[in-house]
């Protein structure tokens, strides 16, 4: 069965499309020729991974799961949360956004924080969630140099190094993203 993953992520993609065959046949949004841009403009993750995989079966009339991700700082209430990409503006750049969040933080003793993917699966004219969650806080300064995005300033809860000191496979065996998938994959292999 064809399934659509709404993203134009390569690294993204392959990783779920190894997991999910021979069952499914993943596709990327380049795999289907759409280029054309999905307007984000809900304001919880829910509600934009929704509109990426509504879009997806109003475009093509397939099955579709998309993902959406923030860093959810509690003295911040929660920021960037939804915004995270564009914390410091459009440009989305995230040395920016990083030294937004080190200067907001700059008088905080709490600087618990986590990420928090949602992924949203439209399926059979239904609409399935799964969420997953990594506690832990924010550095004082930005340590390692892989990864992406917030990675050089989070630390998950009982390590003492960022997720840009960590290999990939460590990260993603605790991550936001891979807590998410695994709920979905499991909900798909479950499928008749
Ligand atoms: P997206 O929903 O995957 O596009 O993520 C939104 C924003 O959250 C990205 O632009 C990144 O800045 C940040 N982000 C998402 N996942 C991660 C992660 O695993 N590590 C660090 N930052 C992330």
């Amino acid at each position: 069965m064809q399934l659509v993953f709404a993203t134009h992520n390569p690294g993204k993609l392959q990783e779920v499309r190894e997991i999910l065959a021979p069952k499914y046949e993943v596709l990327g949004l380049a795999d289907l020729n759409d280029h054309e841009e999905i307007v984000e403009d809900a304001d919880t993750l829910q509600g934009n991974a929704i509109i990426k995989a509504e879009t997806v079966w109003q475009r093509h009339g397939l099955n579709c799961f998309s993902d959406d991700t923030g860093l959810e700082i509690l003295a911040l209430n929660g920021q960037p949360g939804v915004y995270s990409a564009r914390y410091a503006g459009p440009q989305k750049n995230s040395e920016n956004n990083m030294d937004k969040v080190l200067q907001e933080l700059k008088e905080a003793n709490d600087r618990s924080a986590q990420f928090r993917t949602v992924m949203a699966l439209h399926w059979n004219d239904k609409i399935e969630l799964f969420e997953g969650i990594v506690k832990g806080h924010i550095a004082t300064e930005r340590s390692g140099s892989k990864g992406f995005g917030y990675d050089p300033i989070f630390i998950p809860e009982g390590y003492d190094r960022s997720f840009a000191e960590m290999d990939a496979a460590l990260k993603n065996s605790m991550s936001h993203r891979g807590r998410a998938m695994e709920k979905l994959i499991n909900f798909l292999l479950d499928q008749a």
